[in-house]
């Protein structure tokens, strides 16, 4: 698109840093840092919602940061997130703060006997997450719940450091990403269905396989947050759809999104191609979805795998590798897009080839 971009990561030589025009080597709530990159950009966008809204805010006052940090602050505090949507009429999972282990009886029991507890901050790919089905989880987890607390005031917040949410027995999961610009236009992509194994994404499969009016509902709910919360640039959101076809939210992201990268290869624009638009003023892209596709995504224990089968891959399976330094295991290495007119088809070839061989791949199971 004509733009040149520098980049702000702690790790020397990140992904992003090896196709960028430069990069500040700085942690993400280094102010300093933040404003020496400032300086030499016309306009300053994150992608990663660990970046500090303090930050963003800060330099917010003083060049362009087309999505401000008022919704990062939000994205950043599960109890936050849910409340500011639920204020606005959205659906979400029934939840309660939890500011000391002691609630968590109580919430148990308005719950009916099954709950997840999370931490309202830093907690992704199911880290600090417990699944509660009984008075003894909740003492079986005391201890942890008591560190997860005590490290949350030790990092300086004041706010609540856990969550309870009712477990949803959901029939699946699905995303949609949204962009809406300055001028107010808002644009939404084929909801992907997830499917996660162990918390982590592991594919999304567009067209999502559910009625046409499930998916009109989850745009619509994907719409109404964009426009609920201003967004400027992308937001991705997360739903479970239930039993009875109902869509619930479960969390924002402000940015470009995993479930989205399917884009790059089945769309007339991609979300990244989009976010730029947005936060640049563009009009916004067309978002037709040109074949069906199904995204996997690549952990550190599946690279070698797939690198061992480079050489006989069919040409409509897309790789995608961030070039991130050290494989471990659960690391989201890269993906690859499987382009195919059929979405079984995909899912066939995903089953044969072996490369995900440790995660089985049935519908909805958590
Ligand atoms: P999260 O980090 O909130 O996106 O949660 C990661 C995954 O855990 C979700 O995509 C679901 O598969 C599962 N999960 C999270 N919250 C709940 C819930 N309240 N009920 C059932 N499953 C959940």
């Amino acid at each position: 698109m004509g733009y040149r971009f520098r980049v702000l990561d702690p790790t020397p030589d990140a992904p992003a840093a090896q196709v960028a025009d430069g990069q500040v080597i700085a942690a993400y709530d280094d102010v300093d840092a933040a404003r020496r990159l400032a300086a030499q950009c016309d306009l300053v966008t994150y992608e990663f919602e660990n970046v500090s809204a303090a930050v963003a805010g800060a330099l917010a006052e003083t060049c362009d940061v087309p999505q401000g940090s008022e919704l990062l602050a939000i994205c950043q505090h599960r109890v936050r997130e849910k409340s500011t949507l639920a204020q606005r009429g959205l659906p979400v999972t029934p939840f309660a703060p939890i500011s000391s282990v002691g609630d968590l009886d109580e919430a148990l029991q308005r719950f009916g006997g099954r709950m997840v507890v999370k931490t309202c901050r830093g907690g992704y790919d199911g880290k600090g997450q417990w699944m509660v089905q009984s008075r003894a989880d909740v003492e079986r987890y005391a201890q942890e719940w008591a560190r997860a607390i005590d490290h949350h005031r030790a990092a300086g917040f004041d706010d609540q450091p856990l969550i309870a949410e009712a477990y949803v027995p959901f029939e699946g999961e699905l995303s949609v990403i949204v962009a809406r610009n300055r001028r107010g236009e808002v644009r939404a992509f084929p909801p992907a269905e997830n499917i996660h194994k162990r918390h982590i994404l592991h594919m999304s499969i567009v067209p999502a396989r559910y009625p046409e009016d499930v998916i009109a509902r989850a745009v619509d709910v994907a719409r109404q947050v964009a426009e609920a919360l201003g967004v400027i640039g992308l937001i991705a959101v997360e739903m479970f759809v239930t039993q009875g076809g109902e869509i619930l939210i479960n969390e924002l992201a402000p940015r470009p999104h995993n479930s989205g990268h399917y884009t790059l290869d089945a769309c007339a624009t991609s979300q990244f191609e989009q976010h730029v638009r947005a936060i640049c003023n563009l009009p916004l892209g067309d978002v037709t979805l040109y074949s069906p596709v199904v995204m996997v995504n690549v952990l550190g224990q599946h690279v070698n795998p797939l690198l061992a089968q480079m050489s006989v891959l069919p040409s409509w399976v897309k790789v995608h590798l961030y070039g991130k330094a050290e494989a471990k295991r659960d690391r989201k290495m890269g993906h690859v897009n499987i382009v195919v007119d059929e979405v079984a088809r995909a899912l066939q070839w995903v089953e044969a080839c072996g490369i995900w061989a440790d995660t089985e791949s049935a519908r909805g199971s958590g």
